[in-house]
């Protein structure tokens, strides 16, 4: 049996005013690639042929060109080694390009287009997806993250990847129910390690029962898309036709039941307020998120109103991770540790939410990561303000521990997230939430959508809904 993998995974908010570009993306290819498919090697009756994943840190719609050109590389693959009893597609589902809005609907028709309708195609999701019908109609199967903090990608890889396996194995293609919500909740509202998120998407593994419904996914999709088909969805796959509908249904149901439920599992207030409860906090360090600027949601990572506001305060001993600024960490690297020098930081990728802020500093340290990303520590009076060439989040304990940086060893750590990261929720005394300025404004309902589909809770509150 032979099955491809490819998939471009990218989470595009279209709020951002910074165009995702080729730089932005890791792309493997080949064998390169099967390392992140190690649950392949178990299946021997399959002949597995990675061709080509692109993977890019979530940013603004992707350019037109950088799309096209992924999606060539992958149909030349897929097309150079046909015919395929099966695809593998490892996306995120929140892509928007220039002038595409379901740009996943466009990716995986012409996958199909070219492996013909007698292929299974399965694709691994995000949560944070938005799907569509023209989604639903070209994949065979869809399996989507059930936890948010993400602990569970490759588990769900694993997945789809076995799904489409016994699929192919039983050489049936599985019913598909989809039910859209019209729900359209942010990430940070919706976590699954907080109520009522935990028991929602508990629900899940109750409504499979491995034959007549083989798999579920409950979506709560992605905020910061002003698109037709961003809303929640509820996902089951299954052998009999009606037990499926029923799972997808419940889940729906269960995820509406609780939209008024829902907040932010942490306190949140404007920047200023969440700044004075820091310093009022007797936690021996307090993670503040910058949540308007939040890397991981597609942020530009570059407004620098947070950091502005930590030195007006004269917060002592604080850590801000990070601001994308290649020219400041130029300057930095020419200058060399130890010197002192005038800069300009940030409000130039995101220019809209944000303005350069202008410090005097001194290079602590100078620092080249993994991937080759040049990264500068930088002291400006109580706060060591971490620069980066590229746009980067800071999501794990090793990037700190790679420039020598204990976070717990500062009162307070601001970071261009929303909801913590697991490394960071483990060891977090507490957290708080600032509301700040930036493209992933935390309260979307706030923002000019023209596109979603109305009516739409929370824009809109009073209407009732039943899947
Ligand atoms: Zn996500």
């Amino acid at each position: 049996m032979k099955i491809a993998a490819a998939g471009i995974a990218i989470e595009c908010a279209t709020f951002s005013p910074l165009p995702s570009e080729l730089a932005d993306f890791d792309v493997l290819r080949g064998d390169a690639l099967r390392p992140h498919y190690p649950f392949a090697a178990s299946y021997p009756d399959v002949d597995f042929a990675p061709i080509m994943q692109a993977h890019a840190v979530p940013g603004g719609v992707l350019r037109r060109s950088v799309y096209d050109a992924l999606k060539a590389e992958i149909l030349a693959g897929l097309s150079a080694a046909e015919p395929w009893d099966g695809v593998y597609l490892d996306m995120h589902g929140a892509m928007a390009v220039d002038g595409i809005d379901d740009a996943e609907a466009d990716f995986i028709s012409a996958v199909r287009e070219l492996v013909g309708p007698d292929a299974l195609i399965s694709a691994s999701y995000d949560l944070h997806g938005n799907l569509s019908g023209a989604i639903m109609e070209q994949l065979d199967i869809i399996s989507a993250y059930r936890t948010a903090p993400h602990e569970d990608a490759l588990e769900t890889r694993a997945r789809a990847f076995d799904l489409l396996n016994q699929c192919l194995h039983a050489g049936k293609r599985p019913v598909k129910a989809f039910v859209p919500i019209p729900l359209l909740l942010s990430g940070e509202r919706t976590m699954t390690i907080v109520e009522p998120g935990k028991s929602v998407y508990a629900e899940i593994e109750k409504v499979i029962d491995g034959e007549s419904v083989l798999d579920a996914s409950l979506l709560v999709g992605f905020t910061w898309a002003d698109q037709a088909r961003s809303q929640a969805a509820a996902v089951a796959l299954g052998m009999d036709e009606e037990a499926t509908w029923r799972a997808a249904r419940w889940l729906a149901a269960a995820y509406w039941d609780a939209r008024h439920d829902f907040n932010f599992g942490v306190p949140t207030g404007s920047t200023d307020e969440c700044i004075n409860m820091a310093l009022e906090s007797e936690a021996s360090t307090v993670f503040l998120s910058d949540s308007g600027d939040n890397v991981t949601g597609g942020g530009a990572g570059d407004v620098p109103y947070v950091l502005e506001r930590l030195l007006a305060h004269r917060v002592p001993k604080t850590l801000y991770a990070s601001l994308a600024d290649a020219a400041a960490v130029d300057a930095c690297f020419t200058a060399g540790t130890g010197a002192s020098l005038s800069l300009s930081l940030g409000g130039k990728l995101d220019p809209v939410h944000g303005n350069p802020l202008s410090v005097d500093g001194t290079v602590k340290t100078l620092h080249q990561n993994a991937s080759g990303t040049r990264q500068v520590i930088l002291n400006v009076d109580n706060v060591d303000v971490i620069l980066s060439e590229r746009r980067l989040a800071f999501t794990t304990l090793a990037q700190f521990s790679e420039l020598g940086i204990d976070p717990l060893a500062y009162r307070v750590v601001c970071l261009k997230l929303g909801y913590l990261f697991p490394d960071f929720q483990a060891i977090a005394p507490e957290a708080i939430m600032a509301l700040s300025p930036g493209a992933i404004n935390a309260l979307p309902e706030t923002l000019p959508f023209h596109k979603i589909q109305r009516p739409m809770h929370p824009f809109d509150r009073e209407f009732d809904w039943s899947p």
